[in-house]
């Protein structure tokens, strides 16, 4: 990694919190029809459009676990595709599969030593649990629900194409609400004390995730533009207000204009040029912002070394070996006491 400042990483997870976080500033764009919903329901907020603007408007919400979950399962099966944790279910006193592999059941039973488990946390009940490094919170559509969704009938028609049998018709039909292709939310992903190659498995792990909530095979697609990475001593500017602060500028220069979607290279452009200002009111120490240049190079070598079997591979196993360190230093104490 030419561009990231290597000596700024700590060489181990710590124990207690150090104060280095890593941002990875997004732009996540929906790519077909997706739904985020609760109950059947999208889930929206009311909120101010902007800063400067105080109008009100209703504005889609993607909830964190939302967007964390689908990077979490891109790693995860990378990390059993290349033979790290085992694919097999968790069962009773039985922590190894017969590949010698630990066994890792998402939600089921965390192994509590691999990327994934020491990166994103986990909860076992008394077993123990891990609070997760990698911070999300809840992001929202730059452009207001009444422009960004459309319902429509789901059909589930009987083998002959039509929707009647027997002179009645089916009641198979759904009225359902859905996030339109081309919605706009602006995300902030925190890692907080990770090594660096820790912080590079959650960052491929963003790079290589096109899916996000409910899914049939033909939605919810998504794009995620990475646009800066901050290395700072704090946390620094929210979802909320990153978004709304991009609203302003957008409308200001005449790129929001309902019913139409917003150009997404317009919000990246407007999303680069508020970033310093907004660091600036987060009064939190700089000590690397990469964008522009510098960060397309960054990211087409972690592409790189995600599209070649070696790369990867050694990648995932110097995480591994990271996670499985912090495991040894802290977690596997912990069980052996009690
Ligand atoms: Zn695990």
């Amino acid at each position: 990694m030419s561009t990231l400042k290597h000596d700024w990483f700590t060489q181990q997870v710590p124990g207690k919190p150090m104060g280095r976080y890593a941002h990875i500033v997004t732009v996540r764009v929906t790519d077909s029809y997706s739904l985020f919903q609760t109950d059947g329901e999208l889930n929206t907020a009311r909120m101010n459009s902007g800063v400067a603007l105080t109008d009100l408007i209703t504005r889609l919400s993607i909830f964190k676990r939302k967007q964390s979950t689908p990077e979490r399962l891109v790693g995860r099966e990378l990390l059993r595709r290349y033979g790290l944790i085992s694919g097999e279910e968790a069962a009773e006193k039985k922590e190894v599969g017969a590949d010698g592999l630990p066994i890792c059941d998402y939600n089921v039973r965390f192994c509590t030593q691999c990327p994934d488990c020491i990166a994103y946390g986990f909860a076992i009940g008394d077993a123990g649990s891990e609070k997760s490094k990698v911070i999300t919170d809840t992001a929202y559509s730059l452009t207001s629900y009444d422009e960004s969704h459309e319902a429509f009938t789901l059909n589930a028609p009987y083998e002959d194409g039509t929707m009647t049998r027997h002179g009645e018709v089916t009641s198979r039909i759904n009225e359902q609400d859905h996030v339109t292709p081309q919605v706009i939310f602006p995300s902030v992903i925190t890692t907080r004390d990770l090594t660096e190659n820790l912080f590079l498995y959650v960052l491929n792990n963003v790079q290589r995730a096109k899916r996000y909530g409910a899914q049939t095979t033909r939605t919810g697609r998504m794009q995620n533009h990475v646009i800066a990475i901050i290395l700072a001593d704090g946390e620094i500017f929210s979802n909320l207000l990153f978004t709304q602060t991009l609203y302003d500028s957008l409308k200001a220069e005449g790129k929001i204009n309902p019913p139409d979607p917003v150009d997404p290279s317009a919000v990246i452009g407007a999303a680069q040029s508020i970033i310093p200002a907004l660091l600036k009111e987060d009064g939190v120490v700089i000590d690397q912002l990469i964008t522009g240049q510098a960060l397309e190079a960054l990211l087409a070598e972690v592409s790189a070394i995600s599209a070649q079997e070696k790369s990867l591979k050694d990648l995932l196993k110097r995480a591994f070996n990271d996670s499985q360190a912090y495991h040894q230093a802290w977690i596997a104490k912990a069980s052996k006491k009690k």
